[in-house]
């Protein structure tokens, strides 16, 4: 790295050696702690602001060395954008930056963006019994998940964790602190929801909070065993009772296919009587092994999430990717059955692979396509398909989820299918056209007016739009 931008660095973290590692440093390799082994990444510097003003004078020492720069707060990205996604960017690592304070009188808790979803959780149960939509894994950072969407358990009552979000404090490409909200700088505000890497840092989050759930009902019903068209004939019993219109905003539900077993697992937020009049296990025509508890607190139930979630929180070796499904396109049984022949005869090299199959729609579905950079909102459905290797992922494994995917493309071949940026796939060539969709044109403008350099990048950030650039 050269002097001048050390020296700088150095500066703009009050000379506090410790809160600056670069390769020079013996703690550089110790401190990279990525996510996906399979993608590493070497940062020109990774730095630990304790303030705005630490991370906007961060910012700007980057940008007049012409250096990329990500934050870094939970670390989670499938892409390990949060150490840049690619080498040579500067880091903003914000886990000094974890503040919590909550308003009793307006309901609004104002997050520290470094803090993780666990804390978050617990602090809002503490503050009254609150509550925010967000994933179930509490190692996630809110950082990247509320930038992002953050579609989890409560999402079809709730929306994302995007939803809550009321203001933010967010350091801009030429290292200006600003406020975004409704009325403060709304095109940014609403790039934040949905693609605020490609912007600025968030620092702070203000959020409005919900009543947590008493409690619930936490059910799996599991399948072992089952050949490939007896595991299709499930799928097929899945689609049909998701499909449902009427469908309760109260139920979580997801299928989570493994190579031996198929549960659907989630959660209802009623009583045992309601979830039972749903009739879940009745529409199935082959009979599961049940497994239904009642849970007493929303602690409790978040608790059997992070349980869940334990292993998929290890770093690992691996390759995923994620499709979309809409209420008017729904699977025909044909392409069911391909899908479950295709996992059950072709080959791979996988450790293990997995198919999560998620119902959104609910409250997701109440907020138009483009009120938010995110625009998935009309999704019934999510497949996210996710393959862990020994060593370096192999092209056989990454053949064998392509696909698995192409499977389902081959059967609309005139239908686009989006991905979640949330679990971004480094490998799609047209990531942020499939993440943000028709948003994408209005996002590029954004970009050319805030960030005309490209100082927030990863491998798949927001475009800088054509033409000339305004002022930011
Ligand atoms: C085990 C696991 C479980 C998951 N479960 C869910 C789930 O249930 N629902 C769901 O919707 N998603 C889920 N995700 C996806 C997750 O929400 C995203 O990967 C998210 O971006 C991770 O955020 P992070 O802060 O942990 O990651 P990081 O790697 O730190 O950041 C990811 C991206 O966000 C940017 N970013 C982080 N903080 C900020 C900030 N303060 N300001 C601006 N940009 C920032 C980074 O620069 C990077 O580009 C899961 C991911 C994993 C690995």
């Amino acid at each position: 790295m050269p002097a001048a931008l050390s020296i700088c660095l150095l500066a703009a973290l009050s000379a506090n050696h410790s809160a600056l590692v670069t390769p020079s440093s013996s703690d550089y390799n110790s401190s990279l702690a990525i996510y996906n082994l399979n993608l590493p990444i070497y940062p020109a510097a990774v730095t630990y602001p304790s303030s705005t003003e630490e991370v906007a004078a961060i910012v700007k020492c980057a940008a007049e060395g012409n250096y990329k720069v990500q934050a870094k707060s939970g670390g989670h990205s499938y892409g390990n954008y949060g150490w840049g996604g690619e080498s040579g960017e500067i880091v903003i690592n914000l886990a000094n930056l974890d503040g919590y304070s909550y308003d009793d009188s307006t309901g609004y808790a104002t997050v520290g963006a470094g803090s993780r979803l666990g804390p978050v959780t617990t602090a809002l149960y503490n503050s009254g019994k609150r509550a925010i939509a967000h994933g179930s894994c509490p190692d996630v950072g809110i950082g990247g998940h509320a930038t992002i969407g953050g579609v989890g358990p409560t999402s079809r009552q709730w929306g994302a964790t995007i939803d809550h979000v009321v203001s933010a404090t967010v350091v801009l490409a030429n290292g200006r602190i600003a406020t975004v909200s409704e009325t403060e700088n709304p095109d940014l505000f609403w790039a934040l929801k949905g693609a605020g890497f490609s912007y600025f840092v968030v620092t702070e989050f203000v959020f409005k909070t919900e009543a947590a759930p008493v409690g619930g009902v936490s059910y799996t019903y599991a399948f072992q065993g089952l050949n490939a068209s007896a595991q299709s004939q499930v799928f097929k019993d899945f689609q049909t009772f998701i499909s449902n219109p009427d469908l309760s905003w109260e139920l979580y539900i997801m299928m989570v296919g493994l190579p031996e077993v198929l549960e659907i697992t989630g959660a209802f937020f009623g009583s045992l009587d309601d979830f039972n009049a749903l009739g879940l296990e009745q529409s199935f025509s082959i009979p599961p092994a049940a497994n239904v508890t009642v849970i007493p607190n929303w602690l409790d139930m978040v608790a059997i999430w992070a349980t869940e979630s334990e292993t998929a929180e290890e770093p690992a070796y691996f390759y995923a990717k994620s499709l979309d499904i809409l209420p008017d396109a729904l699977l025909s049984n044909d392409t069911i059955d391909s899908m479950f022949e295709y996992l059950t005869t072709t080959p791979d090299d996988a450790l293990t692979y997995e198919l999560e199959v998620q119902l959104v729609s609910g409250a997701m579905a109440e907020i138009a396509s483009n009120a938010t950079a995110f625009p998935h909102r009309d999704v019934l459905y999510w497949i996210f398909a996710y393959a862990s290797t020994n060593g370096t992922v192999s092209e056989t494994t990454i053949d064998f989820l392509d696909g698995f995917n192409n499977v389902i493309y081959d059967a609309f071949p005139n239908e686009t299918f989006y991905a979640y940026a949330g679990y971004v796939d480094p490998l799609l060539t047209n990531g942020p056209e499939l993440y943000w969709a028709d948003n994408l044109p209005r996002l590029e403008e954004i970009k050319k007016e805030w960030d005309p350099r490209d100082v927030f990048h990863n491998p798949q950030t927001v475009p800088v739009g054509e033409g000339s650039s305004g002022e930011c």
